[in-house]
């Protein structure tokens, strides 16, 4: 899997204040891996901070087919390394580290972390986003026993089981067709009749053996004592309830931008999403976003990965201005 830490010389200088870096990168998915690649390239010596998810979500995915340079897809995991990998190689540095509250007011910013502090003359987020949840009862209790945001991480425990998936975009149905690699049956619970995901992913799944499909259907509620048993829907247009019996329940009903942090020191969207002009330049001067945190239209690896590196582009142009 990934390297445990780096074997580079951290690039900070340290006071009683915090660590003092020229760039620090928030998160280390393709935004914040391909942003310390190009601020570390620039001389820069940038530190990454982790988060929760080493790699982020692309970590999580079992295989990437839509990456380029790949012909025949990447795994998930495989391709975050490589990415961190390169990255360190010119001089970036991983720090196993999450930032849970910043203070742009201030010049140099100050990041902290669940360590310490952090001074940093610019400020790269990369935060990602994280599965959306249904708020449903039992879904939370069930959480790791039977309930699921994940099926790379868990569906091997599925092995020959019954299994549902609920959300009708390319997640579900790519997730749910990973799952046919383990589960004897996979059932898409989607509440419209009509997917959202791509045309690839539609063909592949509707013409899937293992694959049924619940129309207009919701997940009411997870039913279980110590794992999951069943699921309760209902007919979102007759109203009619049933009992679906399952051993396990994945959700793929979208994602929230994790940039809660921000909130009052950024400008965020509706949504919560960052708001960034097209140079990746955030409302505070120094500090740059790209990837998912501030992208709620593409979100893909090859965008997150292009945006990370525009916003290290220009986080260099800013720092190369404030030293003129
Ligand atoms: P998404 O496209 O937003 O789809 C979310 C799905 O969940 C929708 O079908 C939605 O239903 C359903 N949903 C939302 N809230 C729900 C609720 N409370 N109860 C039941 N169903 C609910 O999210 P995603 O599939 O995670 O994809 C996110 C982005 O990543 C997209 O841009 C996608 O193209 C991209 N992606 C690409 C690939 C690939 O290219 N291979 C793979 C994965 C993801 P409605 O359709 O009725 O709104």
């Amino acid at each position: 899997m990934f390297n445990l830490g780096s074997v580079s010389t951290p690039s900070t200088t340290s006071d009683e204040k915090g660590k003092h870096v020229k760039v620090l990168v928030l998160g280390s998915g393709p935004a914040g891996y391909a942003a310390a690649l190009y601020a570390a390239r620039a001389e820069l010596e940038p530190v990454v901070l982790t988060g929760m998810q080493l790699g982020g979500q692309a970590a999580l995915t079992y295989t990437i087919e839509n990456y380029p340079g790949f012909p025949t897809g990447v795994g998930g995991p495989e391709l975050g390394e490589l990415f961190q990998k390169q990255a360190e190689h010119f001089g970036a540095v991983t720090e196993f580290d999450l930032a849970n509250a910043v203070d742009f007011s201030q010049r140099p910013f100050k990041v902290m972390t669940e360590s310490g502090e952090y001074l940093a003359d610019s400020v790269i987020i990369s935060t990602g986003a994280s599965p959306n949840h249904l708020n449903i009862p039992k879904e939370e209790e069930m959480t790791g026993r039977g309930v699921s945001y994940c099926a790379t991480c868990d569906g091997w425990f599925f092995k020959d089981k019954k299994v549902v998936v609920v959300g009708g975009g390319d997640s579900a149905l790519e997730e749910g067709l990973f799952l046919t690699r383990y589960a004897s049956e996979v059932t898409i619970i989607h509440r419209r009749d009509e997917l959202r995901a791509g045309a690839i992913l539609q063909n592949r799944a509707l013409g899937h053996e293992k694959i049924k499909f619940l129309w207009n259907t919701i997940v009411t509620e997870v039913i279980g004592e110590e794992k999951v048993e069943s699921v309760k829907l209902k007919n979102v247009n007759t109203d009619e309830e049933s009992v679906l019996e399952t051993d396990g329940v994945f959700i793929f009903i979208g994602h929230t931008p994790n940039t809660q942090i921000f909130e009052g020191q950024l400008e965020l969207d509706d949504n919560g999403y960052i708001k960034v002009n097209n140079l990746m330049e955030t409302s505070v001067e120094g500090v740059f976003a790209g990837g998912e945190a501030a992208d709620p239209h593409f979100r893909q690896v090859v965008t997150s990965a292009g945006m990370g590196a525009a916003a290290a582009i220009q986080a260099t142009r800013y720092l190369e201005a404030q030293e003129a």
